[in-house]
């Protein structure tokens, strides 16, 4: 214990004590949140590279703070991984996205698949068997989602991950590897764990067609997906010559802001709708 005080005085300092006040601060805020009905779901639309026709969307958390208002998810989804508040977030972002898409289902905005971006701390044992109780509920088979997982969750214990993930494969799911290429880049993983997209990051995408080591890292990436017979999203797309050397690479899909921004629920069911008519 006098050790600790020792510490505790070492390392004291004003600018700690307010950084940890602020913390704390945001802790309970976030926490808030969810009760106040703060967060909400963005939807971003997934299309084929090809015939741009709308494929899926990818589910994106925004918090909107009675003060700050809109807080992106970059500032505090890492802080909600640290202090287990990622639970409850994660699992009213998966009710949430699901009874969504069992509502577009209901008024015939028929959206082929949703995409569920999830923390490692989320992917606990009984994960499989928690997604397909709330999506019989809501008559939903678990093909109609994609959950989106980093280089991070599949680095953690590997016969449990890979447990995991096959007995989520079994039930229907369909598994994506977000942010491909940022993380640990160890590719042997790739073929032990049965995914079924490769995300290229967005950082591979902003230098596109003209930067030669983006375009370099995008063919050899769009190489190794092949070889492994895993398909390939590029996110991050801005621009028609991006899209032009992905349709060259023959990428699947892609999405970002040349075809549509992430979308609050109604105006995205808007862009379903105009597209279905089409
Ligand atoms: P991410 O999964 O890599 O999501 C892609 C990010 O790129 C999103 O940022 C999206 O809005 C943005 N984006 C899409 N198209 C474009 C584009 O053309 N240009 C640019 N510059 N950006 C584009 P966002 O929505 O701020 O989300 C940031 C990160 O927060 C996500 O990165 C993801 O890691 C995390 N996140 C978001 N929602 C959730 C969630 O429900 N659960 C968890 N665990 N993490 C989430
Ligand atoms: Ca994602
Ligand atoms: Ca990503
Ligand atoms: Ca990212």
């Amino acid at each position: 214990r006098g050790k600790q005080a020792q510490q505790d005085m070492l390392f004291y300092s004003p600018e700690m004590n307010q950084r940890s006040m602020a913390r704390l601060k945001l802790s309970s805020e976030l926490h808030h949140a969810l009760e106040r009905n703060e967060l909400q779901l963005f939807y971003q639309a997934q299309f084929d590279c090809h015939t741009k026709q709308i494929v899926g969307a990818e589910a994106l958390i925004r918090w909107q703070h009675p003060v700050r208002g809109v807080v992106s998810p970059a500032e505090f989804i890492p802080f909600a991984e640290e202090t287990g508040l990622i639970l409850p977030i994660g699992e009213w972002v998966l009710l949430q996205a699901a009874k969504q898409l069992s509502e577009w289902d209901e008024a015939e905005f028929y959206l082929p698949r949703l995409s569920i971006n999830l923390s490692a701390r989320q992917f606990k044992n009984n994960l499989p068997e928690q997604l397909c109780h709330l999506l019989s509920h809501l008559q939903l088979h678990p093909s109609r989602i994609e959950l989106e997982l980093t280089e991070s969750i599949l680095m953690q214990n590997d016969e449990a991950t890979i447990g995991l993930l096959t007995r989520l494969k079994a039930a229907g799911f369909s598994l994506a590897l977000d942010d491909f290429g940022t993380g640990y880049s160890n590719l042997s993983y790739l073929q032990r764990f049965p995914l079924d997209y490769l995300k290229i990051d967005q950082s591979f995408i902003r230098g596109l067609p003209s930067d030669h080591g983006s375009a370099g890292l995008v063919h050899a990436i769009c190489a190794i997906a092949r070889s492994l017979n895993l398909r390939l999203i590029a996110e991050g797309v801005e621009n028609a010559a991006q899209l032009t050397f992905l349709q060259q690479i023959d990428c699947d899909q892609m999405q970002g802001y040349l075809l549509s921004k992430p979308l609050p629920s109604g105006e995205f069911a808007k862009l379903l709708a105009r597209k279905a008519e089409i």
